[in-house]
């Protein structure tokens, strides 16, 4: 596998940056990862416009313009054989001597990969997976796509532990909680009378690229859409529940906690709703 860093094409495992780079000592950064289909990126505009909001917020000087990464994106998907390739992107603020305040005039640190995407295994797609839950114990800032996954890799162990595919997080708060915030590394989401349901989109979700297309999708399908706050007791009653991210494209959640997802003969299948945004998603990726 080939990588860029700082702009030099190398071999992935031959790759260094500096330790006194301030992604490694505090995970100051921020990152992207968007699918390629057919060598060509799905949604590149949409994941452009996060990043740049995300260098915005966390001050890191802007690296490159759109058409500048274009240029790198497309010479690292060229550089590998595969159609169908994930690749990744991260800025760090640069390297310095340690010291917490957001230095400025460093120059951040540019690095990518790609690698040939897996397709979510035909078992996934036919049955569903396990998801198991979890309280959401993360900072309130997780609108940033912040190179800081510890709390997201903690919680992804809670499922892994459970030999489930994804863990849902429940955030405490207000009567009437808790809360659906999201999965480790995807967006949750249920279904409740034909309607496709997602928490709202503030600081302890991070806005997947796949929600503005979702929504897109629903309206096309003539699917009622909504962003509202979804209680425990919601998700744990829903008709459907979904996941969405890169990786997953859309992916009907099966059974949370052990329990089957779901009422009477579609109990513990993938539903009708899943169905449709399955197949939309298919047709959207080969436009
Ligand atoms: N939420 C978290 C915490 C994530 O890591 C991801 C990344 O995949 C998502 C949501 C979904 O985002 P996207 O649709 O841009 O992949």
């Amino acid at each position: 596998l080939l990588c860029d860093l700082d702009g030099t094409l190398q071999p992935l495992a031959e790759a260094k940056v500096s330790v006194m780079d301030r992604g490694f000592l505090f995970g100051d950064g921020v990152y992207e990862a968007m699918p390629v289909y057919g060598r060509r990126i799905f949604r590149f505009d949409q994941h452009m416009a996060r990043l740049a909001r995300n260098l915005d917020k966390l001050r890191i000087p802007a690296p490159l313009d759109r058409d500048g990464w274009l240029a790198r994106i497309r010479r690292l998907i060229d550089a590998h054989a595969a159609e169908d390739q994930i690749v990744y992107l991260q800025v760090t603020r640069g390297v310095a001597m340690r010291e917490h305040v957001m230095l400025p005039g460093l120059t951040p640190t540019v690095f990518l990969f790609s690698q040939p995407m897996r397709p979510v295994p035909a078992e996934q797609r036919h049955h569903g997976v396990a998801c198991v839950t979890a309280r959401d114990l993360r900072w309130a800032r997780g609108d940033i796509k912040s190179i800081s996954l510890l709390g997201n890799v903690m919680a992804r162990q809670v499922s892994a532990d459970a030999g489930a595919a994804e863990t849902l997080l429940l955030r405490d708060g207000e009567p009437g909680g808790p809360w659906l915030t999201e999965g480790a590394s995807s967006n949750a989401w249920i279904v409740h009378e034909g309607a496709l349901l997602g928490p709202p989109m503030d600081g302890h979700v991070l806005e997947g690229i796949r929600v503005a297309l979702l929504r897109e999708l629903c309206e096309e399908e003539g699917i009622a859409f909504n962003l509202r706050p979804l209680s425990e007791a919601d998700l744990r009653a829903a008709d459907e529940v979904l996941l969405s991210s890169t990786g997953k494209e859309v992916l009907a959640v099966t059974r949370i906690d052990g329990e089957p997802v779901g009422h009477g003969a579609l109990r513990g299948k993938p539903g009708p709703v899943y169905a449709r945004l399955f197949e939309a998603y298919q047709r959207a990726k080969c436009e």
